[in-house]
């Protein structure tokens, strides 16, 4: 099988999306966004005709977070907010993976906030999915991070939080993000292009993925009236782009901004020296 040298990318296509997933049977809601997520990213995997043996997927905690066990992939189901630095971990220990992240808007934002920001500033190799709806849905519904200030349907926040949204594309691009990309989960065809987009990139990729919660904002099936393409006139641009991201609603879909990078790797990289310096490690704590 010929593959290209760096992202594992084979050039003759042989795989199709049901190559990725797992037999598990999803646990979530009927309706539920992430579904449509799911299938994207097996999708985008077929396209690209990656070997399942050569891509990881980890994820924290939440409905988005179990995705993981729903691929035929290696993955990694770790702790709340803590998706990005295991990724992280893992591309540099093992850079000839495609390491892909996933999580949700309360997992990433929130506990993972810090996380997100230096994950954007680190650039390893590596794209983070955060199958955004506004909410927390495991928990039942309190307001996250991206939840819109006055969404008073919350049994925590009955009055709604009066506290502005964050915008995740704009945080990531003044962290130093070089891929910044929204999809939706009503539109899969793009959000796979987005995702083979961002498996491509050198460097960290943030596709945030507007994935409605059907059973805790069921008011978010207005999106599809809603999102519209974001212009893409300052793509590589960034102080356009931040001026574009401002004057956004928050519902632009598209690549947002991408520049040419390279993909961080700690100086001095010796795989073998590192796999002798773990050996004697785990010879050492032996009991
Ligand atoms: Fe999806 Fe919301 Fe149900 Fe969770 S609670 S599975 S996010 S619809
Ligand atoms: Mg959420």
């Amino acid at each position: 099988m010929s593959q290209t040298a760096d992202n594992n990318i084979n050039l003759i296509p042989t795989k199709k999306a049901k190559d990725y997933k797992s037999t598990v049977s999803p646990i979530w809601c009927a309706g539920c966004g992430h579904y449509s997520v799911l299938a994207a990213v097996t999708r985008a995997l077929a396209e690209l005709n990656l070997e399942p043996e050569n891509v990881a997927i980890i994820s924290g905690i939440g409905c988005s977070s179990r995705l993981p066990a729903y691929t035929q992939l290696f993955g990694f189901h770790g702790v709340h907010g803590r998706a990005l630095p295991v990724a992280s971990g893992l591309k540099v220990a093992r850079p000839d993976l495609t390491v892909i992240a996933v999580g949700g808007d309360g997992d990433g934002f929130s506990i993972g906030g810090n996380h997100f920001l230096h994950a954007c500033r680190r650039n390893i190799n590596f794209t983070y999915i955060a199958m955004d709806n506004e909410v927390y849905g495991m928990t039942k519904g309190q307001a996250s991070p991206t939840t819109p200030a006055d969404w008073d349907h919350s049994k925590l926040t009955p009055h709604g939080t009066g506290i502005p949204a964050l915008q995740p594309a704009s945080l990531a691009l003044g962290a130093g993000a070089g891929f910044i990309a929204r999809g939706y989960y009503g539109d899969p065809k793009q959000l796979t292009d987005l995702i083979v987009k961002g498996i491509k990139h050198d460097g960290f990729s943030f596709i945030q993925a507007l994935s409605q919660c059907v059973t805790f904002v069921p008011e978010q099936k207005h999106w599809k009236e809603m999102v519209h393409t974001f212009p893409i006139e300052h793509i590589n641009d960034p102080i356009q782009t931040a001026a574009e991201i401002q004057r956004d609603d928050g519902f632009g879909l598209g690549l947002i901004y991408e520049r040419p990078s390279h993909g961080w790797m700690p100086p001095h990289h010796d795989p073998e020296s590192e796999l002798q310096i773990l050996n004697d490690m785990e010879a050492r704590f032996s009991v």
